[in-house]
């Protein structure tokens, strides 16, 4: 079996028999939801980072937990992160604005400005970079919301009702900031230090409360988890390249390894039970208006890039996942608070190609050392004397950045040489210039009919975009060798990593199930009217879907 680990965290921050009280006066036979129905108490928006429509459809029929309650609800099987670089910070930048990362800003997790006065030019999505001595590495930059361009559903909710009280708590800065947006009461996130948040902003007494107990947990060592009969299948050992194995983990893992721990169910139990101590200690959802909770699950992530998507470690992830959802939702039950929940996730992914072949795909690979961006902007530089850096990129795909100092003859010269290095190159799908996607208005079209060049146009913002942008083939990994720790990954413009579920439940909603092709930038005009809020359609991509089975509508 395996621990509740939700239940762990939560006896340290000692309020796990809380709400009882309410409950037991909250015995009326459950109302079905209508259109005359008042708004929720509470929204709560979850987004599991990596949850694609795959991984949902291999273990939807093995959930009892959270994940069956949400899918006995409205369910978009098909839904879609539908821009082309399904990264993470762009994915949750659509998730609560109804917008595409063209309109969010977020085009990438990475970007460039070359003409930053920083020596870094590279900008982190959620950072500020115009604070003194920071750049844009891992720890070492100022987190803040300031590149995100839109309001989200909790900056809405405010503006019109400042008491609106908005909560975002996930694993990964990025997903708690662009879900949380400009106005959030509380923002934090999974550090090594417990719980982290901008620079300068102290922590509340009940999130320092749940920041000791996470830091208490993280210290302690984790014995392996027991792998589920359902789950023997996976448990494969595939070699990597750089040695050692991955497919057989247990989550085991030594006191104090942050690391392991962010990459364990654990790590998703700490985020819930915070995330449910902080809605008792406001009484989110017990005053007159609707409060806004938002949640971040990382670990989900973690598991798919360092042991792939199919292995016994994702097998017990989704076990356990299904499981802490339950919990959290059965502490909710317990207040007797109405509340709706939306469950999505920021993009999907794909497993390591070295499993793939084993399992009937045998042309997938990883991307080839001649596709370094850095080798071959050093070439075309000597070649045609420019001086360098000359091309600036966050790996072999995606935004490419040509230096700031070239002169438009020099810069044209470039940009011939090195896209057609790029297009000749057998991995490389396509290179679409900043011109042509400047050109190019932004589908309106379902996104399962998406070209390439639509992916890549609602990825493309004019002020921070690159100069081209590149697009590999499918199933190729852009991860030149794996070794321990990073084995597969997602950010491609292909449907695994674009397709995500989209479920809605609240408690006497009439479930049903819509398969055709939705959008993630739906989700904030579908929970607005639920919520009573009146949106500017003309600022949002998405659309309201209609939350109620049989002819009555949820949208407004
Ligand atoms: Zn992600």
């Amino acid at each position: 079996m395996l621990k509740h680990l939700t239940t762990a965290i939560a006896a340290l921050l000692c309020f796990a028999s809380a709400g009882a009280g309410l409950a037991q006066e909250k015995a009326d036979p459950v109302q079905k939801v209508t259109a005359a129905t008042p708004p929720p108490k509470l929204i709560v928006m979850i987004a599991v980072d990596q949850f694609s429509a795959d991984l949902f459809a291999e273990y939807r029929p093995r959930f009892t937990g959270g994940l069956a309650r949400l899918a006995s609800g409205a369910v978009f099987p098909a839904g879609y992160q539908s821009h082309g670089a399904t990264e993470t910070c762009p994915g949750h930048s659509t998730i609560l604005t109804g917008n595409h990362p063209a309109n969010t800003g977020i085009i990438a997790n990475n970007y460039f400005d070359p003409s930053t006065a920083r020596e870094d030019k590279r900008l982190y999505c959620a950072e500020d970079e115009s604070v003194a001595g920071t750049t844009s590495g891992s720890g070492k930059y100022a987190p803040s919301v300031k590149h995100l361009l839109v309001p989200t559903l909790g900056d809405l909710m405010k503006a019109r009702d400042p008491k609106t009280q908005v909560v975002s708590v996930a694993g990964k800065d990025r997903a708690a900031i662009m879900m949380g947006g400009h106005q959030a009461d509380e923002v934090m996130w999974l550090a090594p230090t417990g719980l982290a948040s901008y620079r300068g902003t102290t922590l509340s007494p009940t999130a320092q409360q749940a920041s000791s107990a996470i830091v208490a947990a993280i210290a302690q060592a984790r014995p392996a988890l027991t792998l589920p009969a359902d789950c023997t299948a996976h448990d494969i050992a595939i070699p990597l390249e750089k040695g050692g194995t991955v497919g057989t983990g247990r989550f085991a893992r030594e006191g104090g390894d942050f690391r392991r721990f962010m990459a364990s169910p654990e790590a998703d139990g700490a985020v819930l039970a915070t995330a449910a101590a902080l809605r008792q200690a406001r009484k989110m959802g017990e005053g007159t208006g609707t409060d806004l909770l938002i949640v971040g699950l990382s670990a989900t992530d973690y598991v798919g890039h360092s042991t792939g998507t199919e292995g016994s470690e994702m097998c017990l992830q989704m076990t356990a996942i299904d499981r802490e959802l339950g919990d959290f939702f059965a502490r909710l039950d317990a207040t007797g608070i109405d509340y709706a929940v939306a469950l999505t996730a920021d993009h999907g992914g794909h497993d390591m190609p070295e499993r793939n072949r084993q399992n009937a795909w045998p042309d997938a690979e990883r991307v080839e050392k001649t596709l370094d961006p850095d080798m071959i902007g050093k070439e075309v530089g000597q070649k045609l004397g420019l001086p360098q850096p000359l091309l600036f990129s966050d790996g072999p795909f995606g935004d490419m950045y040509l230096s700031r100092t070239l002169t438009p003859a020099q810069r044209k010269a470039a940009l011939a040489e090195i896209t057609a290095r790029f297009r000749a190159h057998r991995q490389v799908e396509m290179v679409a210039t900043a011109e042509e996607l400047a050109m190019r208005p932004i589908s309106k079209q379902a996104p399962d009919t998406w070209s390439t060049l639509d992916k890549l146009r609602a990825s493309f913002n004019p002020q921070r975009s690159g100069d081209f942008v590149v697009a590999l083939k499918p199933r190729v990994t852009p991860i030149p060798e794996s070794g321990m720790g990073y084995v597969a990954t997602h950010g491609s413009v292909w449907d695994y990593d674009r397709r995500v579920p989209m479920l809605f439940w609240r408690k006497g909603l009439s479930g049903f199930e819509q398969p055709n092709a939705v959008m993630t930038v739906d989700i904030l005009p579908t929970l607005a009217p639920l919520a009573g809020l009146t949106l500017d359609m003309n600022k949002i991509d998405g659309r309201c879907l209609d939350l109620l089975s049989g002819p009555e509508s949820s949208c407004r």
